[in-house]
């Protein structure tokens, strides 16, 4: 086959690992990649916003299967693009994307099915969000309903950290028509986990459960980020919420999208409280999560080419996905100054030793400059350990995040402690 992956950060250089594993790929590219994703795959210099010249490359190119990484282009129809084109793309049409698209799209169908989200409340007029925030106790959550690049939601502890937030979305328009209509919901209390699922429609085949620590700084400190790191499998959960979350939460959401003519296709990533009530949703992702992703994969047994072909054909039910009972822990090495302005082309070294220790190195903000790696981004690597246990993935993973070295590195140094507890 000939694959054209779309994006350029850590998670698309995990799935183009994955994929280049599988013996059906002869060729494989990937728009607009990376320096990492580089030494595997083909790179195409377009934007994933550009859906034209993508359309003409992958028929140039004879491309019989896209697989769409991030979550702005399939919000904005990429894959209707491709299939118009005649170029099966395997990712959530754009009807199906609103289920992350619009929080309050998502809000109103958990409702409808009586799915278990967190109460909340809609709103277009800012005066009446700021009498109905004056009646509400705190902490209570503020949601700009588009993508805001994971930007848009306040968790405020007081009511002026409220009234600010709410000022910001719908009054100063920081997130721009994102924030023209917003929601207020309750504040949901217990430990968060994330379900990432392959959908074909009706079927929903779960992967194996990981856990995302957003802030930048230890102890869930600071500014929220993409994603500091992640770790799977999650000990410290009973296999029974997992299935609880399963059954009440991600296969009634997959049953109510095909209800409502928006089957989904793709991959579904449900955002999960787990509170004393049982498992409720906080978010839907209509795509791989990013670093969740560096976790799940290396954990796949089975062809991840085969699972894709099957969900887009509707035979999901007939698949038996494997997955290792190895533990993965995934350390984002940052920029100096991150998530805020950050310098780049610094120099990175030492990703060849932490290979050869056995860690798997996954580029996000990477490019070449004058023959050396250097920084590009942000979030710049994605250190991933393998062990047996989260205890030795996680020496693993610090073992090569030590070795691996540019000006300004920054990590959090306490990704999956919890699960040791
Ligand atoms: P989201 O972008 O919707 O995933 O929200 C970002 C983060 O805000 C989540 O990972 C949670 O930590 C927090 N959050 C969102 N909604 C709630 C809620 N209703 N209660 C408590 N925390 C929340």
């Amino acid at each position: 086959m000939r694959i054209l992956v779309i994006g350029g950060g850590g998670r698309e250089h995990a799935i183009c690992w994955a994929l280049k594993k599988s013996e059906k790929v002869k060729e494989l590219y990937c728009a607009p990649g990376n320096a990492g994703i580089a030494q595997i795959a083909e790179c195409v210099p377009l934007a994933v916003s550009q859906f034209d010249e993508l359309t003409q490359f992958a028929k140039d190119a004879s491309i019989n299967l896209v697989f769409v990484g991030p979550d702005d282009p399939l919000a904005d129809g990429i894959v209707d693009a491709f299939e118009t084109a005649g170029i099966p793309a395997f990712g959530p049409n754009k009807a199906a994307a609103e289920i992350e698209g619009s929080k309050i799209f998502m809000k109103n169908l958990l409702k409808k099915y009586n799915i278990p989200t967190a109460k909340y409340e809609t709103f277009t007029d800012y005066e009446a969000a700021l009498a109905y925030l004056r009646e509400q106790t705190m902490p209570i959550v503020i949601k700009a309903d588009g993508l805001a690049a994971g930007k848009g939601v306040t968790v405020a502890a007081t009511l002026e950290e409220a009234e600010k937030a709410l000022r910001e979305a719908m009054v100063d328009k920081v997130f721009g028509d994102a924030g023209n209509q917003i929601v207020i919901e309750e504040f949901l209390e217990g430990q968060e986990m994330s379900i990432l699922a392959f959908v074909d429609g009706e079927t929903v085949k779960p992967m194996v459960p990981a856990q995302d620590h957003k802030p930048i700084f230890d102890g869930d400190k600071g500014p929220n980020t993409g994603g500091m790191g992640t770790y799977t499998p999650l000990p410290h959960i009973e296999q029974s919420i997992i299935d609880e979350a399963i059954v009440n939460i991600i296969n009634p959401t997959a049953k109510a999208m095909v209800s409502e003519g928006r089957p989904f296709r793709g991959v579904l990533f449900a955002g999960l409280m787990i509170t004393k009530d049982g498992p409720k949703t906080i978010e839907f992702n209509a795509r791989m999560g990013d670093p969740e992703t560096q976790v799940v994969l290396p954990r796949l047994k089975t062809d991840l080419v085969d699972i894709v072909l099957a969900a887009m054909n509707g035979r999901l039910a007939d698949l038996d996905i494997q997955w290792s009972d190895e533990a993965a822990v995934c350390v984002v090495a940052a920029s100096e100054g991150y998530p805020a302005s950050y310098p780049k082309g610094r120099v990175i070294t030492g990703i060849a030793e932490a290979e050869a220790q056995g860690a798997l190195v996954f580029h996000a903000g990477t490019a070449m400059k004058d023959g050396d790696l250097v920084t590009s981004g942000g979030r710049v690597l994605g250190i991933v350990g393998l062990g047996r246990d989260i205890a030795d993935a996680r020496a693993r993973a610090y073992e090569a995040v030590s070795v691996i070295q540019f000006d300004g590195k920054q990590n959090r140094t306490d990704i999956a402690a919890k699960a040791l507890v």
